[in-house]
Order: structure tokens, then sequence, then C-alpha cells
């Protein structure tokens, strides 16, 4: 038995892209990684967790940011680039580990940004834990982030004429993104695997699931009760309602959905 390919969509200097049309409100193209922009169908499969950025990632980042090639990633986090605040650094280095662009030096003891170096994806505003780097936000409105998203996502779905199907595994549900270094344990129980033809629904769904869930003893949730926010709980300065409302007014699918649990 093989299994499947592995295949750097984006290929291997992530400069392979398709410009895609989008008729979003930020955005009127999309630079989309070739294989994806060229398949003829898709199964979107997302680990539905946690986000420094975006509040929650599911199957609407798992479009809008997976499907971009690199320089689509850069533009729709370009507002992002954070700032350290020296005062509140106490040169533990984590961000300094975590930082996948080495754009930050610890001269003089404390964490400090190259704008130029950095690609604005907030893994050190994630695993600073003494709140000494926050994102830029005066540059660009609260959320413009997940509205570039959901924008993207609308440009990774185009053409395929609805052959597109999302998977969304809601187990270990972790307070932060995959693609760091570590995570904490997860924030609520396993909620189970759910499918759908609409990434709005199912990441409506999901985040639904999740406020509606209780917080795990020892989680970064454990204080939240039942119907609190969790993704707020650890993320208090995202909004994450937005991608789904931005998604939505864009026609990338809807908010209303039905679960039909399978046994
Ligand atoms: S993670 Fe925060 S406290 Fe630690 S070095 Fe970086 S900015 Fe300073
Ligand atoms: S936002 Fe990303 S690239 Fe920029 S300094 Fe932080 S970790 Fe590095």
């Amino acid at each position: 038995m093989t299994g499947a390919p592995f295949i750097v969509a984006d290929g291997l200097t992530g400069h392979d892209s398709v410009t895609v049309p989008i008729e979003g409100v930020l955005l009127k193209e999309a630079l989309i990684a070739s294989a994806v922009a060229r398949a003829d169908a898709m199964i979107v499969v997302s680990h539905f967790k946690g986000h420094g950025l975006a509040g929650f990632g599911g199957a609407i980042k798992n479009l809008g940011m997976g499907c971009a090639c690199r320089k689509g990633k850069q533009i729709q986090h370009s507002d992002v680039k954070p700032r350290v605040r020296a005062d509140r650094c106490i040169s533990c280095r984590r961000c300094y580990r975590a930082c996948p662009a080495s754009a930050i030096s610890m001269a003089g003891g404390k964490a400090s940004i190259s704008p130029d170096s950095c690609i604005g994806c907030g893994e050190c505003v994630v695993w600073c834990r003494n709140g000494a780097i926050r994102p830029n936000w005066d540059e660009g409105a609260p959320g413009n982030l997940q509205r570039r998203m959901a924008e993207y996502a609308l440009g990774a779905v185009a053409g395929r004429g609805g052959k597109v199907g999302y998977v969304n595994v809601a187990i270990r549900i972790s307070p932060d993104c995959d693609c760091g270094p570590v995570n904490d344990v997860p924030v609520v129980g396993d909620i189970g695997i759910m499918t759908s033809l609409d990434p709005v629904a199912i990441d409506r769904a999901c985040s639904d699931m999740v406020v509606a869930a209780s917080g795990v003893p020892g989680s970064a949730c454990q204080h939240a009760g039942q119907s609190d926010d969790k993704f707020k709980a650890v993320h208090k300065h995202v909004d994450w309602s937005v991608q789904l409302a931005h998604a939505e007014a864009i026609g990338l699918g809807s908010q209303d959905y039905v679960v039909e649990k399978l046994s």
C-alpha cells in the first residue's frame, strides 16, 4: 500500500503561485499556491484549535493561509508586525527561539524585532508570556488579518465548481496554532470530527461547540465556565467572529448550520 504523495504546493522556494481574481473588500486578487489552484477538487482537512491572531484556526484559515503562496501569506499578515515593550521584556528568549524568520535579536539583553525581516506571522506574540510583544494593530483595523484570510479563502476555492469538501478535526483543541515549537494542553475536551461542504458553517459549528464546552482543569481555560468564550479567554485582544462574519459577507459560505450526529 502506498500513501499520498507530499507536494509543496507553492514550490520548494514558496514562489510558485497563480494570481486568482477575487471580489473582496480589501483585496482584488489572491496569490494561490499553484498546485492548489490547478487541482480539480479539494478535501480540506483542518485541525480546529486556538490561534493567537485569528482567535481560532479551522477551515477558513486552512484555505486562506494554507493555500496561499509565501507572498500571499505575507500580504495577509501585513498589518500585524509586532512591537516589543522593552520594559516588560525579561530576556527569556522564547520569542527569539520561536521566530521562523530570524527577525528577533537579543542585543542588549532585550528582544528587538527587525521590521525588514519580520514576516508578521505573530509567533512571538503567542510565545511571549510576559505581555512584552503585541501585534501592531494601529496600522490596520483590528481584524484585517482575518478579513484578508477570508478573502484569500475565496481565491482558494474559486473555479472549482463547488468540488471542495471540508473535514474539521476538533480533537486535542490546543490554545494556540500547531506551527509553534510547543503548545499548551487542550482547552476543552475532544468534540469530534465534523464534515461539511461549507467552510463557514463548519467553522461556526466548531466554534460554537468549543464555547459551549467546559474548560479543562489545568488548561488556559480552567476558570472559563460553560458558555464562556474559550478562545477569547486565551487571546483577549482577538474577536474571532470577524473571520466568520466577513467570510459570510463576501459569499464564501453561511454561518447557518444543522449538526447531524453519525454514530
Ligand atoms: S518572549 Fe517576551 S519576555 Fe521573553 S525575550 Fe521575548 S519579548 Fe522578552
Ligand atoms: S511576527 Fe513572526 S517573523 Fe515577526 S518577529 Fe514575530 S515571530 Fe518573527
